[in-house]
């Protein structure tokens, strides 16, 4: 299949191409691999009279009339179009969308494809789909593309049809023979076809099947190659059995639960062998990782190595500097502190002491992986809040020893479904067991109204003796989001809970203020720490047992669950009170979940159903390309069989070298976004 520039396009011109650019199209190949958003299934065309409540229906309509309204509250603009057929009205309506009013002439005949809405004689369809042919596509299922203004669907049908001709008739197949015998396969040629334009419903699912099984295929094989460094035949280096933590863990103020024990039990078998350990620690907020990552990073350093804890924010690797450097010292293990707000003398001397082995243990963000960092004799690394970091970043952080030992630790519980992908080869910790004496936290839900009441419950708190959190969505007021602020909250809460002092954190402040503010909370010397989601993960101050999240809204599940997770985290009763000003059903429904469970992973499955995975990839898992077909909760059955035959391939041919494979190869480096090097090489 030959490339080339979507220019060469009869019709695409410069003006278009710049819109096209903004869909990631440059390319024919990205042209075909730009998939439809749905079909429009004339097929199943019905009349305005034929249409109930719910039906996801095609209607043909001629437009009679365009109305822009103009919301007065939450200023949304709304497009309505009057439209009939020879049987009815109907109302279509787009909100946020005056621009699409060009797409229309009154008196035209459209297409529109989409739900109807059906109630007290009055049809409506809320931002269908359309299209504006019905002669010259006799096709039945017609393609919708998820477009941006200024790009029409018949523009663009014509565009994929013209590019897809040169698809045709060259046959090329970068699969195997065997393996599209295997799993039944279409070619990936007339997959690609019929993703577009599918002659039936059945040659549709052809298609997908293919072009899902290709996605996960790769994104497995990719998965492999990534974290290829931990495989089989490296030799790590092994730590004496002699040495053990009992002297240190002693001068722990608690007693180790008895899944905190079976894991560090896991971790130092794996520590002891010489085959690297790749393993993921999962356990839900406060069940105490840090403590095993404490202990493990300990073992490192007594076997005379070094260890490296890196943290997702600076805020938290402090936290866990101040904490573990005290803990070390009365064992004379050095412990260092490497951010990017480090002065460059202050940095320059760390890096001469991590290279000449002065410093045991670094702990830091993620200037850890930076280039100048060199390490003497890595064996330990651990990742804390690993969903925060992508895999790249954690394979960087490996190479920076020769074949460290590697833990990832992560409060948020991947879906199992999501688990066997991302950490498919990894072994499995499960702290399933939190501190004794926690107890659940209320959480409750709080209408605006009822603001107060939560306000006066945080002073009765206050006045025990306890701390509280209130984090809001914003830094600022602003002026396009009617939001409450972190600033604006933290003037009010200032002077209601005075003489109590609140303070206020957020990501734009000066690091050392950041500091000292943390410092102050930690020593309780504030009881109200006013914050934006940069106290998201670990932050850990046991007296705080009240949170109240301002807007909650505007938080996803995840997040909700990681912030609601510090209270609860010493023995007295802890609230959490989540402030929900918007209207939509689903920040509703995130809401009840989060009153109905404190589970993680509840929560984690929740979340994944209500936003699906694209997401949890996209923004999360840098260096994994986003998926454009696949959808991982809903291909669950295809993993195992993928995943399999990923393994089959490395296997047979772990360079991908032979003919049966290489061309698979190119696929594979086309498919992941670009990460700096070919990461094939790194066999
Ligand atoms: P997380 O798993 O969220 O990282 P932390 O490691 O921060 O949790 O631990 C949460 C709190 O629980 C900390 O205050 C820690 O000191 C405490 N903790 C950890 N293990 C135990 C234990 N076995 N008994 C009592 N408290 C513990
Ligand atoms: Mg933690």
């Amino acid at each position: 299949m030959k490339d080339s520039l979507i220019t060469n396009i009869k019709g695409v011109g410069p003006k278009k191409a710049e819109l096209l650019k903004k869909l990631n199209i440059e390319s024919f190949t990205d042209l075909w691999y730009f998939f439809p958003r749905s079909y429009q299934d004339r097929s199943k065309t019905k009349t305005i009279s034929e249409l109930t409540d719910g039906d996801m229906v095609n209607i043909s309509v001629t437009v009679l009339m365009i109305v822009k309204d103009r919301y007065t509250r939450g200023k949304k603009q709304k497009l309505r179009i009057l439209a009939e057929d020879a049987t009815g009205r109907i109302e279509i309506i787009f909100f946020n969308s005056y621009y699409l009013s060009n797409s229309f002439t009154i008196g035209e005949a459209y297409d529109f494809f989409g739900k109807a809405a059906v109630s007290h004689g009055k049809v409506m369809m809320i931002h269908p789909d359309f299209s504006d042919i019905t002669k010259n596509n006799t096709q039945a299922i017609m393609p919708i593309y998820p477009l941006v203004g200024g790009l029409t669907q018949k523009d663009f049908w014509k565009w994929q049809r013209e590019a897809l001709e040169r698809l045709e008739n060259n046959g090329e197949e970068y699969l195997h023979e065997d393996i599209i015998k295997k799993h039944q396969l279409c070619s990936e040629e007339y997959a690609l076809q019929n993703i577009h334009f599918p002659k039936s419903r059945q040659k549709l699912a052809e298609a997908r099947y293919r072009l899902v099984f290709d996605e996960l295929l790769l994104l497995q094989l990719g998965l492999f190659y990534l974290r290829a460094g931990a495989t089989t035949e490296r030799e790590a280096i092994s730590l004496s059995v002699d040495i053990t933590a009992e002297e240190y863990i002693s001068s722990f103020k608690y007693e180790l639960t008895g899944a905190q024990k079976r894991v560090i039990d896991e971790i130092s078998k794996d520590m002891q062998s010489s085959r690297p350990m790749n393993r993921l620690l999962q356990g839900d907020v406060g069940s105490g990782k840090t403590a095993i990552a404490q202990i493990a990073l300990y073992k490192a350093a007594t076997g005379g190595f070094q260890g490296v804890l890196m943290a997702p924010t600076e805020i938290l690797a402090r936290q866990h500097y101040d904490n573990l450097k005290q803990s070390y010292e009365p064992f004379g293990i050095k412990t260092a502190f490497l951010s990017g707000s480090l002065k460059s003398q202050e940095r320059a001397q760390v890096l001469k002491d991590i290279k000449s082995g002065e410093v045991d243990i670094v702990i830091g963000t993620h200037a850890i992986i930076q280039p100048g960092v060199i390490f003497k004799n890595l064996a330990l690394v651990i990742t804390d809040e690993q969903h925060r970091f992508g895999v790249k970043q954690r394979m960087d952080l490996a190479y920076k020893g020769k074949n460290p030992h590697i833990l990832v630790m992560t409060a948020t519980p991947i879906p199992r479904t999501l688990a066997v992908i991302l950490y498919g080869d990894l072994d499995i910790s499960i702290l399933d067991e939190l501190p004794p004496g926690r107890q659940p936290i209320k959480t409750t839900v709080v209408k605006p109204p009822q603001k107060e009441q939560a306000y006066d419950f945080i002073l009765s708190q206050i006045q025990k003796g306890r701390q509280a959190y209130v984090v809001t969505p914003l830094i600022e007021d602003s002026d396009s989001l009617d939001l409450n602020s972190a600033e604006s909250v933290y003037i009010e809460l200032s002077k209601r809970f005075f003489p109590y002092k609140t303070e206020i954190l957020h990501g734009s402040m000066k690091q050392a203020e950041k500091d000292r503010i943390m410092k102050s909370f930690y020593e309780g010397e504030v009881q109200v720490l006013v914050s934006t989601v940069v106290i998201e993960v670990g932050i850990n101050v046991p007296n705080a047992t009240v949170m109240l999240i301002e807007n909650c809204e505007r938080f996803g599940l995840a997040q909700l669950h990681q912030l609601r997770g510090r209270v609860g985290r010493g023995g007295e009763s802890s609230y959490c009170f989540l402030i929900n000003e918007g209207k939509n059903e689903i920040a509703e429904k995130r809401a009840t979940i989060m009153e109905s469970t404190v589970d993680g992973f509840i929560i984690a499955e929740k979340d994944l159903e209500l936003r699906g995975p694209g997401e949890i990839f996209g923004s999360r898992q840098h260096g994994v390309p986003q998926l454009r077909i696949a959808d991982l909760s809903k291909h669950i059955k295809l993993l195992g069989p993928i995943k399999e035959q990923a393994k089959k391939i490395i296997d047979e041919d772990p360079k991908l070298i032979s003919e049966k494979y290489c061309p698979i190869k190119k696929k594979l480096n086309n498919f992941f976004p670009k990460t700096g090097r070919d990461f094939l090489i790194i066999t």
